[in-house]
């Protein structure tokens, strides 16, 4: 009996799977037109109530990570999306996650790394041609922007006017083409509709400048350090955020790569790896600061080393919760808090 029920499974089975061959092309075509109608409709913004949103894009660094885009961050405030860095497959996860690069109101620079903006030009390349804008992406950023945006809409020209020609000014009008450098002094940098951007000035030398951020919106704030070393402004600067998004290196960790390296006969990664703590914080350190800011949450992104598997998160957090008496997260892309009106 029980042999006759397996024969009668596996000619099913059979069955199913010569119909699945045979048929194929119409399954296909029926889960493509599928997903892309989940994919129109796709877009996180719509879903999320009035207040203040942190999205984490990106939670890598230069390191190559496969589960982590490059540095980027979205903070959001009501339906407004700005963007904080831009690192390389940051635009590509925005996507993933429902955040539709067409809606990117204004991108804010933490500092011109390239693993911060090897995205950007992508980023500005999908707004406009996803948005139909008239006008240019309003890029902020501390002395120097100027030179990174005014390059890549160099090396874009090409692009807008193949693009141009292609499919007409009217869906792609030429005046919304690339971006737009907005230099700045630290202090307020944007006052608008009850959003306020403040930047200050983080210690990431010999990267200097290199700014930190601080979002406010109904009563909420979120603070993101971009990369920076440890300093006793950083707490002052976080002071009584709701988030703390911090970078952060375990020098323990990237010790072991150096050593690695060096046993390997790679002096060059070594000497790398051996230069790169000394202006990022820590994990701990990062935990210092969020204590003495007296912060809710701290989130940290720019992970380094990276961490293929979350069981190696506790081994990267050792000891950071000793020293911060609220929650820790080692973020990963596509994580999103919420902050609702205060
Ligand atoms: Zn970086
Ligand atoms: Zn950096």
């Amino acid at each position: 009996m029980v042999k006759k029920l397996g024969l009668g499974l596996a000619v099913i089975l059979a069955l199913l799977f010569a119909a699945s061959q045979i048929f194929k092309v119409q399954i296909g075509e029926r889960l493509f037109g599928k997903a892309v109608a989940t994919n129109f409709g796709n877009n996180v913004l719509a879903d999320l109530p009035d207040g203040l949103h942190v999205i984490l894009i990106g939670t890598g660094s230069p390191l190559a990570d496969p589960s982590r885009a490059g540095p980027s961050t979205a903070v959001i405030a009501g339906k407004r999306l700005f963007i904080i860095d831009s690192g390389g497959g940051a635009v590509r996860k925005m996507g993933e996650i429902g955040l539709p690069a067409a809606a990117t109101e204004r991108v804010f620079l933490t500092h011109f790394h390239s693993d911060h903006i090897d995205g950007l030009g992508e980023l500005m390349l999908q707004r406009w041609a996803g948005g139909g804008y008239d006008a240019p992406l309003p890029i902020h950023g501390p002395s120097g922007v100027a030179q990174v945006v005014t390059g890549l809409n160099a090396a874009y020209a090409q692009d807008r006017d193949y693009r141009i020609a292609h499919h007409g000014a009217d869906v792609v009008p030429p005046s919304g083409f690339g971006g737009t450098p907005i230099v700045f002094e630290t202090g307020m940098v944007m006052d608008d509709a009850g959003v306020t951007v403040t930047a200050f000035a983080v210690d990431h030398d010999p990267v200097s400048p290199a700014i930190g951020y601080r979002f406010a919106y109904k009563g909420r704030s979120v603070v993101i350090t971009g990369d920076a070393a440890y300093s006793d402004d950083l707490a002052r600067q976080a002071k009584g955020a709701d988030i703390l998004i911090s970078e952060a290196l375990n020098p323990d960790m990237v010790g072991v790569i150096e050593s690695a390296a060096r046993e390997a006969g790679n002096p060059r990664i070594a000497k790398i790896m051996a230069d790169i703590p000394d202006y990022h914080i820590t994990p701990v350190q990062a935990a210092q600061v969020a204590q003495d800011a007296e912060a809710k949450l701290l989130v940290y992104t720019h992970i380094v080393p990276a961490l293929p598997t979350p069981y190696l998160n506790a081994r990267f957090t050792k000891g950071a919760a000793d020293k911060f008496s609220g929650d820790i997260i080692v973020g990963q892309d596509g994580m999103i808090f919420s902050l609702l009106p205060q």
